[in-house]
Formats: C-alpha cells, sequence, structure tokens
C-alpha cells in the first residue's frame, strides 16, 4: 500500500485528465464500499471475582476473554464499548471499510488540489495571465 508522501509524489507527475480518471474511479470505489465504522477494535482478558477461579491460579493463571472492545471518537465524543463475540467479524470490516474510506477521500482531496494546479497551467499556456 501507498504512503501519503508516495501517492502524492506520484500525483504531481499527472497531467489533468489523469488526475480527472484518477478521481471518477476514487469516488466509484467510494460508492461500493458498503457499511463502514471508525475506530478500532482491541482484545482484552480479564480477572473475575470468583475466588478459586482459573483467571487466579497462582501457577498458570487463565483469564477470561478474549473480549472484544471498539474504541472510537466521532465529532469530539469517545466510545468504548463491548463488541459480542458473533459481531466481531462484521466490525472488523467496518473498521476495515472505514479505514478504507478515510484513505480514499485523502487521496480524492490530494488529486483536487494538483487540479487546481493543472487548471492553473493549463490557463496559463493558453495565453492567460
Ligand atoms: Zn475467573
Amino acid at each position: 500500500m501507498l504512503t501519503e508522501s508516495d501517492s502524492s509524489v506520484m500525483i504531481q507527475d499527472m497531467n489533468l485528465s489523469e488526475i480527472e480518471r484518477r478521481i471518477e474511479a476514487i469516488q466509484h470505489r467510494l460508492i461500493h464500499l458498503g457499511p463502514m465504522h471508525p475506530g478500532s477494535l482491541g482484545e482484552q482478558y480479564n480477572v473475575c471475582g470468583k475466588a478459586a477461579c482459573r483467571c487466579k491460579d497462582p501457577k498458570k493463571p487463565q483469564k477470561h476473554g478474549p473480549y472484544y472492545q471498539l474504541s472510537y471518537t466521532w465529532r469530539g465524543k469517545s466510545t468504548t464499548r463491548f463488541v459480542r463475540p458473533e459481531r466481531v467479524d462484521g466490525m472488523q470490516r467496518k473498521v476495515a471499510n472505514y479505514k478504507r474510506f478515510r484513505e480514499l477521500v485523502n487521496e480524492w482531496v490530494d488529486l483536487e488540489v494538483e487540479r487546481e494546479k493543472a487548471e492553473r497551467a493549463q490557463e496559463k499556456h493558453a495565453g492567460g495571465n
């Protein structure tokens, strides 16, 4: 996968029609992205309150879990909550889609900045100022 700086170096060598084609490709991918959710999933193992539980075995403690937690900040509000095991796969896909969404939007904005430059360069060539 390209880093942000790699992709902006590549964009700088594009002409106007290449930039526009790339933007259309990004728009197409955004439409087909599917369900998404901000945040990241973490695994957690717990110790319980029972006195002689396996999670407190002095030699080989086996903690309870994994429990999955989703953490995200949206519109200034931070949220962390548990995700049921049967929902973890689906949530992983949503989180991956959201990450992809942000990458595509960033790339789109990079391209719009370059489109503006290319348009100005073209007008200059056409005899403007
Ligand atoms: Zn326990």
